[in-house]
């Protein structure tokens, strides 16, 4: 479900936020569009996740009884920390299992799930449990579902402790969770493969 959103009610009260910090925002010619802006990037772009519908995924019929896991890393994580309203950004890697008389999804809308999860407002464990829960979902029938999302948080980089670090959460299901199956081994490897191979993609 979408949110509703009112701009200029979000306009009007950036402009009093910067007011009450003590800003002449009206007479710098940097600051008198800000808050059109700032409530601006917040509808189009930062938080537009809560603004649009869930995205639609076709999954297909495993034709080819694929049995394999399917793989996506480095797919770009572009979200506002929920706590501070700062950025976090860094990758999601995800992959699945799928049933081979099951079905499968195109690759690019996995990148769809992970920036409709992204962007808005968000904590991170969260984030990568929301991803995992749509994707075991959408996939139905599917022996495993993996999903890595590794950030660095500006909250941290910039304010408070204001150090740079990465934070990686993980969630996993099915095979993945195995002790005994490989599959989570496999999944970490590719992780690893696409963490050193950034600078080319
Ligand atoms: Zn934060």
């Amino acid at each position: 479900m979408s949110q509703k959103y009112d701009l200029i009610a979000a306009e009007e009260a950036y402009g009093k936020f910067l007011s009450a910090l003590g800003f002449d925002w009206k007479n710098d010619p940097h600051m008198e569009d800000t808050p059109h802006r700032v409530a601006k990037a917040w509808v189009n772009d930062l938080a537009k996740g809560c603004f649009m519908d869930e995205p639609k995924i076709t999954a297909f019929t495993n034709n080819g009884q694929y049995d394999g896991m399917v793989c996506q890393t480095n797919i770009p994580v572009v979200s506002m920390c929920a706590h501070h309203n700062l950025p976090f950004f860094g990758y999601g890697h995800l992959a699945y299992l799928p049933d081979p008389e099951g079905k499968v999804i195109g690759l690019s809308k996995l990148n769809r799930v992970v920036d409709y999860f992204s962007r808005r407002p968000q904590v991170q464990e969260n984030l990568t449990m929301e991803i995992h829960k749509f994707l075991d979902d959408l996939c139905k029938g599917n022996l495993g579902v993996a999903v890595m999302v590794e950030a660095n948080h500006t909250c941290c980089s910039m304010r408070g402790i204001k150090q740079n670090s990465t934070m990686r959460t993980a969630k996993m299901s099915g095979a993945f969770r195995d002790p005994v199956n490989n599959s989570r081994n496999e999944f970490y490897k590719f992780v690893e493969f696409a963490q050193g191979s950034r600078s080319l993609v």
